[in-house]
């Protein structure tokens, strides 16, 4: 799983220096693709349900699952959430980041900000004794503080050789602190933070996730293993 991460990583830091106005989310996936390549591994977003890319990009008010396309160029001051999965060995690794592009705007910036910061402290909780909602309670604390929304509809989950593996992760606090951690195990933890309301609606290309009200979206995940010595992160 580390050698997953490692590919994902990378192929995350390469489409990050692709990122500039102008360039298509088509461009971006051919980015990643080429990491895919070079690394010999194995796309698990490619072909998933019938997904046709190696990446996720999701622009402004899209919070997950935008299809790469070569009808959607980036514009200065827009923001692109690129997710970006990859198998090795059998085993999976799955990361997000979300990029401004060019220049943009103070809140724009803060909302990244935030969304980062709530990923790490979520991981900040991943310590074999702690319970699994401590994560989605310091995730939730982080964003609420900041006044932003928390999407409830989409939800980390654990990962080895599945991508998707039980239990989900949430981002919030459900109302019961949920399993023990114990060490070993490996979760995908992937806040989305919203400018406005959590309502989320699916577009008609049957993959794309916006925001209900039109708010801007940021996505933040990392894939990480609990250790006897703390959290362990994947795909940095
Ligand atoms: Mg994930």
């Amino acid at each position: 799983m580390r050698k997953a991460g490692k590919v994902v990583a990378a192929m995350l830091e390469a489409t990050r220096e692709a990122i500039r106005p102008g360039i298509t989310t088509f461009e971006l996936d051919r980015v990643a693709r080429e990491v895919i390549e070079r690394f010999g591994a194995r796309s698990n977003f490619l072909g998933y349900n019938g997904f046709p890319a190696v990446i996720c990009t999701s622009k402004n008010s899209t919070i997950v699952h935008g299809i790469p396309a070569r009808s959607v160029r980036l514009e200065e001051g827009d923001i692109v959430s690129i997710d970006a999965g990859a198998i090795v060995e059998g085993y999976h690794g799955d990361a997000a980041i979300t990029v401004g592009v060019g220049e943009v705007s103070r809140t724009a910036s803060r909302l990244m900000e935030v969304t980062e910061e709530s990923l790490f402290a979520g991981i900040d909780q991943m310590v074999a004794g702690n319970h699994l909602h401590d994560i989605g309670r310091a995730v939730e604390t982080v964003a609420k503080r900041a006044g932003l929304g928390v999407i409830r509809d989409y939800v980390g989950h654990g990962i080895g050789t599945e991508m998707h593996e039980a239990p989900n992760v949430p981002n919030f606090w459900p109302g019961r602190p949920g399993p023990v951690l114990r060490a070993s195990e490996v979760y995908a933890v992937e806040p989305m933070l919203t400018l406005g309301g959590e309502d989320t609606v699916v577009l008609s290309d049957g993959w794309s996730v916006v925001t209900a009200d039109g708010t801007w979206a940021a996505h933040f995940e990392h894939t990480i293993a609990i250790t006897e010595d703390g959290p362990e992160i994947f795909t940095k």
